[in-house]
């Protein structure tokens, strides 16, 4: 038979380009549908949520979800049915993934750091968590209990006192959210569980939601969002940013690999497949030096997308304008376009991962080696797997313990103290023309005090 190959993935032939980082930003394979075009939409979905509140959640639980709502709120004996119905299979697994992400997450918690300038003199940055966080659950083309793990996790490891979360109603089970996710929620103690998805669900937790008289209340604000979502979901969230925290724009998934020839293709076309599967806006990027590995990914993921159960979504991934194979000259070039595309999940199969992996400056995660696949990383790695994209990669973060922390620094001076650098404080106050600092200075200083 003659090999056929995937031929829907484009090619972009940069071995004798020579592009300054700008050039090369803005030749980087990206989705049609972004954070710019969804923009409209999303802001108008924002402002009814804060202009109708619970009348608009269900207006839109109705044209998105094809569900009549009541009311958001789950009830507690649904997330009890969901944990006692749990397919004991699954049940092991999110106890295997939770248990590996407490650890990691445990890790990360900072200590306090203080300094001593002179004796009666300290200041000390002392960790303080937000009081209350909104987590976003996905449930539109597929549902992500593994999500609730990793929103989860880390909120609990800072310390936040008060978790919601919230996840699109679901039409096959009666208006609720996924019952894996309800039941994933019980087994981590979180007890206010939202039916409720999209943009409208990061409006309601950004500007809370007032339902007078209704004894299930409303949804109370929070101080951050966290979780991935489609292009609505990161829109929402990047539009809603500075009235909340957000922990970074986790929108639809990407995968960039940096491969030479002794990857083998077999796993990096799965790997791409797994993450296209996602949503048609995901994107998978394969960047390599060798064109027959090139040419034997396009032969694998002929045979794969075919086979796969979510064919027609990958196919559409994968012939996006986000997708294709980068054919770059050597490994050094590979890197560079790997930094300026900053993945929100990186592969590194070459022959030296180790080494090429620490030449990484910007990526959500880096993956090395051919034995750690992004779906490990997805669900039972110990790794999060809420992470940047869309280039957010080169100055935003995975979602870690610190995105529910905030550093507040205490200063702390006696009057001694004070009195060794009273004089540099008024020379300054002085020089910036603000003699009433100085001033509030120069009084403690004459002070004598009365007992
Ligand atoms: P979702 O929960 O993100 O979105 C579903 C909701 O989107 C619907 O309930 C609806 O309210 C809203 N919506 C759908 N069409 C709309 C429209 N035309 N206008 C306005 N709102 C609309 O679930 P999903 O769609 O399955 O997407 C999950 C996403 O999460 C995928 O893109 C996946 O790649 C991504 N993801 C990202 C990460 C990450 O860390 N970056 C991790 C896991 C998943």
């Amino acid at each position: 038979n003659p090999v056929t190959v995937f031929s829907e993935l484009a090619t972009l032939d940069w071995r004798a380009e020579d592009f300054s980082y700008a050039q090369l930003k803005a030749n980087l394979p990206r989705p049609a549908m972004n954070s710019q075009t969804a923009a409209e939409t999303v802001q108008q979905i924002i402002d009814d949520v804060r202009a109708h509140g619970m009348g608009t959640l269900k207006d839109l639980a109705r044209r998105f979800d094809q569900v009549e709502l009541d009311h958001t709120r789950v009830a507690q004996a649904e997330l009890d049915k969901a944990l006692a119905e749990l397919d004991p299979a699954v049940r092991l697994a999110l106890e295997e993934s939770i248990s590996r992400a407490r650890l990691f997450a445990a890790a990360q918690v900072p200590a306090d750091a203080v300094v001593d300038y002179s004796n009666g003199g300290s200041v000390t940055q002392r960790w303080v968590p937000v009081r209350r966080v909104g987590l976003y659950v996905p449930g539109g083309l597929a549902v992500y209990p593994s999500s609730v793990i990793m929103n989860t996790v880390p909120a609990q490891a800072a310390g936040v006192k008060s978790l919601a979360l919230a996840s699109p109603p679901q039409k096959e089970f009666g208006g609720l959210p996924h019952p894996t996710i309800l039941a994933a929620a019980k087994l981590l103690g979180i007890e206010e569980v939202h039916a409720m998805g999209g943009a409208q669900a990061v409006a309601a937790f950004a500007y809370g939601v007032d339902v007078p008289g209704d004894p299930r209340g409303g949804i109370e604000p929070v101080d951050v969002i966290s979780g991935p979502g489609n292009v609505f979901v990161a829109t929402a969230k990047r539009l809603v940013k500075g009235v909340v925290g957000i922990d970074a724009e986790a929108g639809p998934t990407e995968i960039a690999i940096l491969a030479d020839s002794t990857a083998k293709a077999d796993f990096v076309a799965a790997d791409m497949i797994s993450q296209a599967e996602h949503d048609a806006n995901a994107a998978a990027v394969l960047v390599t030096d060798s064109p027959a590995l090139a040419q034997a990914v396009r032969e694998q993921l002929d045979v794969q997308v075919a086979a796969t159960k979510h064919s027609e979504r990958v196919r559409e991934a994968l012939s996006g304008s986000q997708s294709a194979i980068i054919l770059v000259k050597d490994l050094d070039q590979g890197v560079d376009v790997c930094n300026a595309y900053a993945a929100e999940h990186l592969e590194i199969m070459t022959g030296n991962a180790a080494q090429d992996a620490a030449r990484i400056t910007a990526a959500g995660a880096i993956f090395v080696g051919d034995y750690a696949p992004v779906s490990l990383g997805d669900y039972c790695a110990g790794s999060n797997h809420v992470l940047p994209t869309s280039g957010t990669a080169l100055h935003a973060s995975g979602l870690n313990v610190n995105t529910f922390l905030k550093a507040v620094q205490v200063i702390s001076y006696d009057k001694s103290a004070l009195g060794d650098v009273a004089a540099h404080v008024i020379n300054l106050a002085t020089a910036e023309d603000l003699p009433a600092h100085g001033d509030a200075v120069a009084v403690r200083k004459a002070h004598k005090a009365l007992n």
